[in-house]
């Protein structure tokens, strides 16, 4: 492949440059023919002309630390990571900040704070993650409960189209158009969608939180700042964020709640609910069986799921309220004993990155959100569907929204792991939609649940996102195969198991590396600076 004309930045076709950027955290491997790496704006732009007029698909990436395979591929990845650094900027008295889309979260919110103000919806990966790559995703986090995920905090998005334009979108962009991809939705798509609002509004999920398919809802507005939030790279790129910000709170206290059924689930949270908690985390009896040597000590026997609560008051009626549904309770309002009682949640993440020998963990059913009354079914389903298929798994995560991830332990030298996988996939996102739930509560489609989006909305809804896409994008450049016409998952877009593609062991032992060490911001060009 050969350099795009008077593109600046890094371009780079050889092996070691190619295996580095073919992994990201999730379980996909897929070569890249090329890696881009550009300097600013204007690299950009040379870089989408080039690819429309050559026809190469596009994959633009910023840390890599998204898990539903949308930052691989097989054309060009665009490491967005240098290109937009333009630090954050906080105005005080407006409680908002601008950065650039290279900016990682925890910096970003760090400004915040040292104003004390901070962005609400962050991510477990906020050390790592680019704060385009959240707005790509719809990230959220453990505090989504009370503060919505990032959809909710993002007031203008700065971005550059498949044509190479430069646009921005704000809250009175409805119907003002600056860009060609613009005009394009407004007179092709959007009337369309407003045509069927109704249908559309009838297969909309009722869920906490959604990243699954694009935000073409009636009350999706406005809509080309809300299509371009949790697109996954798939109709423009991001350059630049406005967020709002929130106060940090004076104080917090934390719950520890003990539940003897998962029946208890769902009227513990209700419970909880009239004192707003700001987090409401669960850690299901497969989690705490994985870490129980830790925290045998501390765990009433008959423990079913643990609930691990913030509150941004001293929580006594909250405890109070919780007292007949539980096991047990405890109650801490200083800080060091808050923290005490987190640190189980904090337990699993190294033992999961670091299993013995041929088992790994996986993220294929990570992501699932539904409705909070059947999280109760919802647990049991993934237990059963796990065993089924030949999984161990281990559940956790933000209960009070709905959402749980689900990490499957795998022995990767079993020969039909691929398919094994995919059937698990297909059977998950099956028990989802049949629950009222979505696919993804914080992750995205990418690769993997995308083939699912026709079962989980129906035919009319990815028909209408293809028309979304073709305004935007018509010669189909953004990261082909992500969130629309996505192959299946199989075995030979793994990173693990016998059909995975072959890169130097040398490189896959790094790539493992910065998996363990969850380094996910590392420059990967770094590691293979010369050609
Ligand atoms: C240990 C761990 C914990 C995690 N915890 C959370 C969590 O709590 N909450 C959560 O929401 N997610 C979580 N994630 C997933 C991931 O961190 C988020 O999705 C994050 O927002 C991805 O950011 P990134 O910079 O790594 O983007 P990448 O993974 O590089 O890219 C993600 C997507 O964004 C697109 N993209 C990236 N930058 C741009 C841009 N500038 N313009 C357009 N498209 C772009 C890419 O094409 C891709 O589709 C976690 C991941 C890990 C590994």
């Amino acid at each position: 492949m050969r350099e795009p004309p008077g593109f600046r930045g890094p371009f780079r076709t050889d092996d070691a440059a190619r295996a580095l950027y073919a992994e990201g955290a999730g379980v996909f491997r897929i070569v890249p023919a090329a890696v881009a790496v550009p300097r600013d704006a204007d690299d950009v732009v040379r870089l989408v002309r080039w690819a429309a007029e050559t026809g190469t698909g596009l994959t633009p990436r910023g840390s890599g630390s998204g898990m539903a395979g949308q930052n691989v591929g097989s054309g060009v990845v665009v490491d967005l990571s240098r290109a937009f650094p333009e630090r954050t900027v906080v105005d005080v008295g407006a409680r908002t900040a601008r950065a650039g889309a290279s900016v990682i979260f925890r910096d970003l919110d760090a400004t915040a704070r040292s104003h004390g103000l901070r962005l609400p919806p962050d991510p477990s990966s906020g050390a790592f993650c680019t704060i385009g790559g959240m707005v790509a995703c719809n990230a959220a986090g453990a505090h989504t409960v009370k503060y919505g995920a990032i959809r909710r905090w993002v007031r203008s998005l700065d971005f550059i189209t498949a044509d190479g334009e430069i646009g921005r979108a704000g809250a009175g962009d409805d119907r003002h158009a600056s860009t060609g991809a613009e005009h394009r939705f407004w007179e092709g798509a959007a009337p369309e969608l407003d045509r069927r609002g109704e249908e559309l509004a009838r297969v909309r999920k009722r869920t906490r939180k959604n990243s699954s398919g694009f935000a073409i809802f009636p009350d999706d507005l406005p809509r080309v700042r809300n299509l371009l939030i949790g697109s996954e790279g798939t109709l423009a790129i991001v350059t630049g964020v406005e967020v709002e910000l929130a106060a940090v709170p004076a104080a917090v206290s934390t719950l520890l709640i003990t539940l003897r059924s998962l029946d208890d689930v769902a009227p513990a949270i209700d419970a909880l609910d009239p004192f707003a908690p700001s987090s409401v985390e669960l850690l299901d009896r497969t989690y705490l069986d994985f870490v129980r040597a830790a925290i045998a000590d501390r765990l009433p026997p008959d423990t079913e799921a643990m609930l691990l609560v913030e509150l941004e008051h001293d929580g006594r009626d909250a405890e109070a309220a919780v007292a007949r549904i539980a096991g047990s309770v405890v109650h801490a309002d200083d800080p060091a004993s808050c923290s005490r009682l987190w640190e189980t949640r904090h337990l699993a993440s190294p033992l999961l990155a670091a299993l013995p020998g041929t088992r790994r963990s996986l993220q294929v059913v990570e992501d699932g959100c539904v409705p909070r009354h059947r999280l109760g079914e919802y647990i049991t389903g993934l237990r059963r569907l796990a065993a089924a298929h030949g999984f161990e798994i281990v559940i956790f995560g933000h209960a009070g929204d709905g959402h749980l991830h689900a990490n499957l332990l795998a022995d990767v030298a079993r020969a039909d792991l691929g398919v094994a996988l995919a059937r698990l996939l297909d059977d998950v996102s099956g028990l989802q939609t049949d629950l009222g739930g979505t696919l993804a509560g914080e992750h995205g489609d990418g690769r993997l649940r995308a083939p699912f989006l026709e079962r989980l909305y129906g035919a009319t809804f990815v028909e209408l996102c293809r028309k979304v896409k073709r305004a935007f994008d018509p010669a189909g450049i953004l990261n082909p195969g992500v969130k629309l016409d996505a192959a299946p998952l199989s075995g030979a877009v793994l990173k693990v198991g016998r059909d995975a593609p072959a890169i130097a062991p040398a490189i896959a032992a790094t790539l493992r590396a910065i998996e363990k060490d969850a380094t996910w911001a590392t420059f990967r060009l770094d590691l293979a600076p010369t050609a």
